[in-house]
């Protein structure tokens, strides 16, 4: 390789480490058809400000709840919470939940696992990664997703898509398009 090809390369490698954020693809995050969105920016749809997708099929510590990126991600694990339905104060009420980190500072969550032995950070592409619970600030089982930038959570990511109070959820529908 010569110096002017080595330079070019290392610009690659720069603007590669840099990052540009990409529209992923998010689906429902439970493979039942009872599986529907309860909340999106405002909570139960009428409440204070919430601005993330609250998606429950009604059940507990009983379905797979899956990574909802469509293609190969690292899903960053964070637990340590013992099984919960309806709420704690465990992780700051987070509860056990995963983070996908992209470029720029965006990221995308999942929150509110109940642990299995699923639970652990991973490589996959819509895999079980716990059951569908309560952990942290939750009335109720159920799994809240959110797409931040800096830790602000946006809107555009399912505004983009028409997802709803009373979209459905199923793990095969498309329902955001989070940055990352
Ligand atoms: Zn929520």
């Amino acid at each position: 390789m010569n110096a002017k090809k080595m330079m070019y390369a290392a610009a690659a490698l720069v603007a590669g480490w840099a990052g540009v954020a990409v529209s992923a693809t998010a689906k429902g995050p439970i493979c039942d058809t009872a599986a529907y969105v309860n909340s999106t920016t405002y909570y139960s749809c009428s409440g204070s400000s919430h601005t993330a997708l609250d998606i429950g099929n009604g059940s507990c510590n009983e379905w797979n709840h899956r990574g909802m990126l469509a293609g190969s991600y690292y899903y960053q694990y964070f637990g340590g919470c013992a099984g919960a339905c309806y709420g704690s104060t465990c992780n700051g009420g987070a509860g056990n939940y995963y983070v996908v980190t992209g470029a720029n500072g965006w990221d995308f969550r999942q929150l509110h696992f109940y642990a299995n032995v699923s639970s652990g950070s991973k490589t996959c592409d819509g895999c079980a990664l716990g059951l569908v619970g309560g952990t942290g600030q939750a009335t109720g089982p159920h799994v809240h997703a959110d797409n931040r930038q800096y830790a602000t959570r946006k809107s555009a990511w399912y505004t983009s898509k028409g997802t709803t109070c009373g979209t459905n959820a199923y793990c095969g529908n498309i329902i955001g398009a989070p940055t990352l």
